[in-house]
C-alpha cells in the first residue's frame, strides 16, 4: 500500500471521499516545518470518519538522516535510510532558491565508467513516495531566503529504468497546492535509456537532461557502455521528434569532459554540430575524479576554451563548476560505505 508522499491528488481524493479534504491533507503536509515520522491523528479539515480508515492503511514515508554533511558552500550532501536501503540526497543552495537532487534508484542499473554509484550495483527501485520524501526532507532544512523550488532527478541510480514510479513522483511534485514545483523546475536527467527517454516525452511535461558525454560512439560506449545498444543517432533522432511535437519544450544535455578523451576543438565543434537546430542547453561539467578510472579533469584553461567555442558557434552552454566536491557530493560521486560495497568516496 503506497504512503501518503506517493498519491496524487486524484488518489488522495477518492481515499477520502472528496477533493476538499485531499487539498487540506496536502496543505497541511505543505505546512510542516520538519517531516512528521508518522501521519497525525487529526488534520485540520479532513473529518475523522475517512481519516481514520485512511490512516489505517496509509503511512508516511520519512527517511532516517544516516549522515549530514555540509560544504563550505552550503551544499549538504543527507545520506538517507529509506527502509533498509541507502540513498543519497543533495540540497544546493543558490541565490533564493535551492535546488534538490534526488535519487531514483538503490545504487543503479547502469554502468558509466566515470561515475561511483555503479561499485554498489543495482540494489533496488525507489518508490515514488520514497523519491517524493528525499524531496520534502531536504525543503524541511533549505534556508527561508533560499526554499526548494527546484528538483533534479540527478542523484543515484537511472531514472528511465524506474518509469513509472519516477512519473508518479513528477505528477505528485507538481501538483497543488502543495508541492506545486513547476514543470520546468522539475529535471529528469537520463544516461540514454532510449525507449524510456521516449516514453517520458510522450508523457511528462518535466524537463529532460541527456547525459550525452562524447561526440563520438567510439568514446561514448567507451565511457558509457550501453551506447552500444543506444548510439547517438538513436538519441538525438528522439530529441529532434520530441521538439517537433513540443517546440517549446527545452532540453538540458550534460556533457561531462574528460581530459584528453571528450574536450578537444573537435569534440566542441561535433558537439555544436551534433545539437544544431534542437532548443537544446548544453551543461559542461568537469569531472570530479575518483580513483580507478583512468580518466582524468582537464585543466581550468581548457573547460573555458572548450565552453567559449561552443559559444561563439551560437549554441547556448554553461559550465557547472563542481559544488560540494570536499564532500564527495558533486555528480558522479555518490556511493556509500555503508552499504557495505567496501568502497570510501574520495575526498577530492
Ligand atoms: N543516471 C542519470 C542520473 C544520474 S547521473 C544520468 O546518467 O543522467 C547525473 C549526472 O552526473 C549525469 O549527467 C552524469 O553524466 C554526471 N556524472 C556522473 N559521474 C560524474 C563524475 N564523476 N563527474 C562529473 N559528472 C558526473
Amino acid at each position: 500500500m503506497r504512503n501518503l508522499p506517493g498519491l496524487t491528488l486524484d488518489e488522495l481524493t477518492r481515499e477520502l471521499s472528496s477533493r476538499q479534504r485531499a487539498l487540506e491533507l496536502l496543505k497541511w503536509l505543505g505546512a510542516q516545518r520538519s517531516l512528521p515520522t508518522a501521519l497525525p491523528e487529526v488534520v485540520p479539515g479532513v473529518s475523522h470518519r475517512v481519516w481514520g480508515p485512511f490512516r489505517e492503511k496509509h503511512g508516511l514515508t520519512t527517511p532516517t538522516v544516516v549522515e549530514r554533511s555540509v560544504s563550505e558552500d552550503g551544499t549538504t550532501k543527507y545520506a538517507l535510510d529509506l527502509s533498509g536501503s541507502q540513498v543519497e540526497t543533495v540540497r544546493i543552495p543558490a541565490k533564493g532558491r535551492s535546488t534538490i537532487c534526488i535519487s531514483s534508484q538503490a545504487g543503479c542499473t547502469r554502468k558509466c565508467v566515470f561515475c561511483a554509484t555503479k561499485e554498489l550495483g543495482f540494489i533496488r527501485q525507489l518508490k515514488a513516495e520514497e523519491m517524493v520524501a528525499q524531496y520534502l526532507l531536504a525543503r524541511s532544512e533549505a534556508p527561508a531566503d533560499a526554499p526548494a523550488r527546484n528538483v533534479v532527478f540527478m542523484g543515484m541510480g537511472e531514472p528511465m529504468d524506474n518509469l513509472d514510479e519516477v512519473l508518479r513522483a513528477v505528477e505528485v511534485l507538481t501538483q497543488g497546492p502543495f508541492p506545486q514545483l513547476k514543470y520546468q523546475s522539475v529535471t529528469v536527467s537520463t544516461s540514454g535509456v532510449l525507449p524510456g527517454m521516449v516514453r517520458f516525452l510522450k508523457e511528462s511535461k518535466a524537463s529532460l537532461a541527456l547525459s550525452l558525454n562524447a561526440t563520438t560512439d567510439e568514446v561514448r560506449t567507451r565511457v558509457m557502455p550501453q551506447n552500444k545498444t543506444w548510439p547517438i543517432a538513436a538519441l538525438m533522432e528522439a530529441l529532434r521528434e520530441a521538439a517537433e511535437r513540443d517546440p517549446d519544450r527545452d532540453t538540458f544535455v550534460e556533457y561531462v569532459l574528460f581530459k584528453d578523451v571528450n574536450d578537444t576543438d573537435a569534440d566542441a565543434d561535433r558537439l555544436v554540430a551534433l545539437l544544431r537546430g534542437l532548443p537544446a542547453r548544453v551543461n559542461l561539467i568537469p569531472y570530479n575524479p575518483y580513483p580507478g578510472t583512468g580518466l582524468e579533469t582537464p585543466t581550468h584553461e581548457r573547460v573555458l576554451a572548450f565552453h567559449q567555442r561552443v559559444v561563439a558557434q551560437g549554441q547556448l552552454c554553461l559550465v557547472r563548476w563542481p559544488r560540494g566536491r570536499e564532500i564527495a557530493a558533486a555528480c558522479g560521486q555518490l556511493v556509500l560505505a555503508q552499504d557495505g560495497a567496501g568502497f570510501v568516496p574520495a575526498a577530492v
